[in-house]
């Protein structure tokens, strides 16, 4: 199938689509490039925890207080641009973007990704955010932690992104510092280990679940990823539009 006959099925029979990696592991870039040419929403997850953590922070709540943080989940207006070539955040009237990008962010994380409250009520908005885009007629590719297992174990697609610990801290680097020297790699070495520890607490992504595939990004471009996935959308596809 070419994107045009892809773009073409979705729009009859609608499309979710959830991928699940670790950092490192391609999976916004991937989920950009996919739902700019598949014509659905993108769905940042992490965007979220981020600006719950953003918001967290700037109310000065104290992160140890799982009633406060999670309380403050449900009262944050959040909104996320779903366009995957234009992915801006805000909270209330404040463009957060840039900002829930910030290393204090990263940091502060745990203690709001780790409060199972706030795990839920994620859940639940990141659910009613996919399923709406699929109503509406078109559909939505959501990237995370636990959208394949707990968000949305009965999306159309469901794939695990791995790739090896050092391509993944390389990617990361290159990211963050615009190289991947040694010095700079041994910084981000410590930040996303104690993440992707903190992370596995709560969350199964290193192993697929049953019916999930796994892509493993490694000796892979983007491009390369890209069609491993959409090989498995052009299967469901197929297998839904008469
Ligand atoms: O994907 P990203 O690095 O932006 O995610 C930031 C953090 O948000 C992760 O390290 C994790 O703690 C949390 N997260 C999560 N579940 C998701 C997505 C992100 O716990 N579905």
């Amino acid at each position: 199938m070419n994107d045009t006959m892809r773009q073409d099925a979705i729009s009859r029979v609608g499309i979710t689509i959830a991928i699940d990696g670790p950092a490192g592991s391609g999976k916004s870039t991937v989920s950009k490039e996919l739902a700019s040419r598949l014509g659905i929403g993108y769905l940042d997850t992490g965007a979220m925890y981020r600006a719950l953590t953003w918001y967290v922070l700037d109310r000065g709540i104290d992160l140890e207080d799982t009633d406060a943080v999670a309380a403050a989940a449900t009262e944050m207006v959040l909104r996320l641009h779903s366009d995957p070539s234009d992915p801006h955040v805000w909270v209330g009237q404040t463009e957060v973007t840039e900002q829930i990008r910030e290393p204090r962010i990263a940091l502060a994380i745990k203690n709001v990704s780790t409060n199972l409250k706030v795990r839920a009520w994620m859940a639940t908005e990141q659910r009613r955010r996919m399923m709406e885009a699929r109503q509406e007629g078109s559909g939505m590719i959501a990237e995370g932690r636990d959208i394949t297992t707990v968000v949305c174990p009965d999306a159309d697609v469901r794939v695990l992104l791995l790739a090896d610990q050092e391509a993944r801290l390389r990617r990361r680097t290159l990211e963050l510092y615009g190289d991947a020297t040694r010095e700079h790699m041994e910084i981000v070495r410590e930040q996303v280990e104690g993440r992707d520890k903190a992370d596995s607490a709560v969350s199964e992504f290193m192993t697929a679940a049953p019916g999930v595939e796994t892509v493993d990004s490694t000796g892979l471009d983007i491009a390369g990823v890209c069609e491993a996935i959409l090989a498995f959308v052009d299967e469901d596809l197929a297998s839904r539009v008469a």
